[in-house]
């Protein structure tokens, strides 16, 4: 597994080794509405984009989606940024294998910036290079918490309008069985989840209440590491369990499989550590029969672009909560990802299909670094 996280094949090395200067650009990209969590808040999102170009001219990007406070997992924006500078960009320039274990977001920026370079050499676009057969897939909604059931009422609907797939509502303690009861009630056949973002305990009153919902998955309930709690406590569910922040690698994935957890898993490439990685854990719950979606992380375009690549996979069987650029941001940084029907379209470009626009970089960038072989 390790080698997976670590710029030491002989086919990486040979990449590197044809890239000239490697970019690093951060933004402040203002959300149109404070998204809330049980882990934090996030205002503005807070990106580190890597740009990779070649001697032959031809460049890649990769985007960084640690958020900005460590409260999701224990990487930030900040940390992701020093620890590209000081030690993963000159690594990569130097062709110099370097453990990048602790930085999996951080090192799927470059990773994927390598890859979309690449694919652009080939002409390939990343959905084909990852096998990916769906040209669009269908979207659905994550909401977070509001100040009253009426918000959120008024959110699903806004939603419905658009034909999303799925709503999912962010919980806590205190806030999740009203919300979702009153979302069930107001539309008794909707696909409606939750995500506790690991907000809860196995001994919390709360669950046979949440099981009487008939929600598609309650996502992530238990920390990270109880592994038993969980499994324990799926036993005693109808409904599934998704895991999201318990997953760092395929091999986590393969633990918790082998310790009997038969939910879902909600896949993200930056939090595993690489599209490489994220292919290895969908193989991995396709193989064990778990159903499995690409979720979102306040991605900008070129994250969003990523994601989209990997949700285009049949074994996907539950909708991903990529959402369009518009939910998130009035102006993304690449041309927007809109909704059509209710389904996002799989970029078709080569490489991961999009690049950000020169104008809304020069309108986001707080700060700017280039290093060259
Ligand atoms: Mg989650």
């Amino acid at each position: 597994m390790a080698s997976r996280f670590q710029l030491t094949s002989a086919a990486e090395l040979e990449l590197a080794s044809t890239i000239e200067t490697l970019e690093l650009v951060r933004v402040q990209l203002p959300l149109m509405e404070p998204f809330v969590a049980a882990h934090g808040t996030e205002t503005t999102r807070d990106l580190v984009l890597v740009h990779v170009v070649g001697a032959d001219g031809v460049s890649g990007w990769g985007e960084c989606e640690a958020l900005g406070a460590a409260t999701y997992t224990s990487e930030d924006a900040e940390g992701a940024w020093r620890f590209l500078l000081d030690h993963l960009g000159p690594a990569v320039l130097a062709g110099r294998p370097v453990d990048v274990r602790p930085h999996p977001m951080a090192w799927t920026a470059v990773q994927v910036a390598i890859l979309d370079l690449s694919l652009r050499r080939s002409g390939v676009a990343l959905a084909v290079h990852l096998g990916a057969t769906r040209t669009s897939v269908p979207s659905g909604a994550v909401i977070g918490r509001r100040d009253s059931i009426d918000e959120v009422l008024a959110a699903v609907a806004g939603h419905l309008d658009d034909e999303v797939a799925l709503i999912k509502l962010k919980i806590a303690p205190g806030w999740d069985v009203e919300p979702l009861a009153a979302v069930r009630a107001t539309w008794p056949d909707l696909p409606l989840a939750a995500d506790a973002n690991g907000a809860y305990r196995a001994d919390d009153t709360v669950w046979p209440a949440l099981d009487a919902l008939g929600l598609a998955y309650i996502e992530q309930p238990l920390g990270r590491a109880e592994v038993e709690a969980t499994v324990a406590l799926q036993r005693r569910l109808r409904t599934p369990i998704a895991l999201d922040e318990s997953i760092r690698s395929a091999d986590d994935l393969r633990f918790w499989i082998e310790c009997g957890f038969t939910g879902v898993v909600n896949i993200k490439a930056s939090r595993v550590g690489g599209t490489d990685e994220a292919m290895a854990a969908i193989s991995l719950a396709v193989a064990g029969g778990l159903g499995a979606f690409v979720g979102g992380m306040l991605e900008g375009g070129v994250g969003r672009a990523t994601s989209l690549a990997l949700a285009g996979l049949t074994g996907l069987t539950i909708p991903t909560d990529l959402g369009p650029s518009a939910r998130y941001f009035d102006r993304d940084l690449t041309d927007p990802f809109v909704l059509t029907a209710g389904h996002l379209t799989v970029p078709a470009g080569p490489g991961i299909g999009v690049v950000p626009r020169p104008d809304r970089l020069a309108a986001c960038t707080v700060s700017h670094r280039t290093m060259r072989r």
